[in-house]
């Protein structure tokens, strides 16, 4: 895949640029170890200025990056401006919090026999992050904040579709304060990633992306004996039972499923709902997703933008057929409207059955699959019955309903009566094939801590 920029809303490719060298790439890891040296002895109210500095720098500059985004990779103006806020607002919760979770953790030294016992956290060294497209600064952002406060360096393989973004997060924090070679772009292709993450002065690897991507990194991360963070694919459920508010459920389940142009990691993808309510939220729940405005993304007013290439078009056009030719039903959407750029209108599927792939696969595109069901029973097994388990979503007033669907969702996080969104207060990630490890939170700055536990006698 080239290293470009190609406008989503257009199809034309805007620019280019050459892949670093197996040399320049060594160069690079060399002044992140060097780096390293220097972060690793920075007090921490220092490294909490400056990433208080790259907080400052993201609102200034919000509508310039949020430009350059909508550019690359085709979510709307709106959403990336507020994407570029959220990242200043995780900068800012790290930059406050690090002290307390990179405090040295006391243990009872008399139960070991010791004068002193205590945990302390430690950097690792160079982290690379191999990160995807769509949300292309806060996937950096949720990596880079926390594991530069805990005094890791970062080198940053971007997805090859947003290399402009990806150069700005570098000049980000070397502009904060940062020491340079403590965050690194490497504009390289996915094949030279290999090579990076068995050099031995890379120390650790995270990875945001689809699952084969993952299994590729996590493999030779493993055969390495490195740390890992995997955050994959989903494909979410969101239950819909008898109590629920269903006019709200079915505004945050179109919001959800349409967030970032339906490119999103935890949107709500299945649509489970208890047969009471079947019919009204099905009408609501259309009616919300006809409603959402498809345009430029520039446009202030758009709500769903381009997806980010022709490939992805074909693909979900290639589910929607597959449903269809098996028996489902397109209740709005599901054809491309005429013109350039790559849109594809938001789109309810209903009569999805186990042998159709959007039933197992993730739809990465503004497509929800409607399910009626009998029972709290069979709504709980239908949503767990994927390969995937990153976030989940059920909608009830019944308590015992809501314990119910708290313990049973197979998930690494459920929302009750709301929509699955990352918070740096809460820990992120998935479980089954969404991955493994936890970003954000204390979780995430441990992640790529050593967990040194100190024993005196
Ligand atoms: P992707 O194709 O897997 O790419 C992600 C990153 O991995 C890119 O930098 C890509 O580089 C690189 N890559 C791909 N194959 C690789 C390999 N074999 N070895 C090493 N690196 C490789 O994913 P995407 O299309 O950018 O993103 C969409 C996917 O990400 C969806 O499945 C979505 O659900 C998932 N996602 C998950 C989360 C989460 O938090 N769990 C968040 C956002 C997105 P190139 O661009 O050069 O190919």
């Amino acid at each position: 895949m080239a290293i470009a920029t190609t406008n989503p809303a257009t199809g034309k490719v805007e620019k280019t640029f050459d892949a670093l060298s197996g040399p320049e790439v060594d160069e690079r890891i060399g002044r992140a170890v060097t780096a390293f040296g220097v972060l690793r002895g920075v007090p921490l109210e220092r490294r909490a200025e400056w990433m208080n500095a790259a907080a400052d720098l993201l609102d200034a500059e919000a509508d310039e990056i949020a430009k350059v985004m909508t550019t690359e990779m085709g979510k709307t103006i709106t959403a990336a401006r507020a994407e570029a806020r959220k990242c200043a607002t995780a900068c800012r919760f790290y930059a406050e919090h690090a002290p307390e979770y990179l405090a040295d953790r006391p243990a009872d030294s008399g139960a070991v026999g010791a004068s002193q016992a205590f945990v302390r956290y430690l950097p690792l060294g160079p982290v690379l992050a191999v990160m995807p497209w769509n949300f292309p600064l806060w996937q950096v952002i949720r990596f880079a904040a926390p594991a530069l406060m805990a005094g890791n360096t970062g080198l940053l393989k971007h997805s090859s579709n947003v290399p402009q973004t990806a150069l700005y997060l570098e000049s980000l924090f070397l502009r904060a304060g940062f020491p340079e070679g403590a965050f690194q772009t490497l504009l390289i292709g996915s094949g030279q990633v290999e090579a990076v993450l068995r050099d031995p002065r890379v120390r650790a690897v995270t990875l945001t992306g689809s699952e084969p991507a993952g299994r590729a990194v996590g493999a030779v991360a493993g055969a390495e004996v490195k740390p890992s963070v995997l955050e994959l694919g989903g494909s979410d459920p969101f239950v819909v039972m008898p109590s629920a508010d269903l006019p709200a459920a079915a505004k945050a389940a179109a919001t959800s499923r349409c967030l970032n142009n339906g490119q999103s990691c935890i949107s709500a993808k299945r649509f489970i709902v208890h047969e009471d309510v079947a019919q009204e939220f099905g009408r609501l729940f259309v009616q919300e997703m006809s409603a959402l405005r498809v345009g430029d993304p520039m446009d202030e007013s758009t709500d769903v933008g381009p997806l980010v290439d022709e490939k992805s078009r074909e693909e979900v056009e290639a589910f929607v057929a597959d449903a269809v030719g098996k028996g489902a039903t397109i209740l709005c959407g599901g054809e491309r409207p005429p013109g350039d750029g790559w849109y594809y209108p938001p789109t309810v599927v209903g009569g999805v059955t186990e042998d159709m792939r959007m039933f197992a696969e993730e739809v990465f595109a503004p497509v929800a699959s409607l399910f009626t069901v009998a029972s709290l029973d069979e709504a709980i097994t239908l949503a767990n019955a994927t390969d995937f388990g990153l976030g989940s979503n059920a909608w009830t007033t019944d308590a015992a309903e809501r314990d119910r669907l708290v313990d049973e969702l197979e998930a690494g996080q459920v929302f009750i009566n709301g929509m699955t969104t990352s918070y740096p207060h809460l820990p992120f990630g998935g479980v089954k094939n969404s991955g493994y490890g936890r970003e954000l939170s204390a979780e995430g700055i441990h992640a790529f801590c050593n967990t040194k536990t100190i024993w005196i006698a």
